[in-house]
């Protein structure tokens, strides 16, 4: 792997790893404005297993699949 090749994946894994923190604070923000654990399309509870799976969900799964 040549040193441009090595440089870009750095890169994009740096991206991966700020959107992944952007996320998290956001979901940091819901829970101090005690939106946290409700979808942001309909306002029902999303479920616990999939909140434990990804803190970061903004939807339930009704509308993360639909
Ligand atoms: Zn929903």
């Amino acid at each position: 792997m040549d040193a441009l090749q090595s440089q870009a994946m750095a890169k994009a894994g740096q991206a991966r790893r700020n959107a992944e923190k952007t996320r998290l604070e956001a979901a940091l923000l819901r829970l101090e404005a005690g939106a946290f654990g409700y979808c942001d399309e309909c306002g029902a509870e999303i479920a616990e297993k999939r909140l434990a799976f990804d803190p970061g969900v903004t939807r339930c799964i009704g509308c993360a699949s639909g």
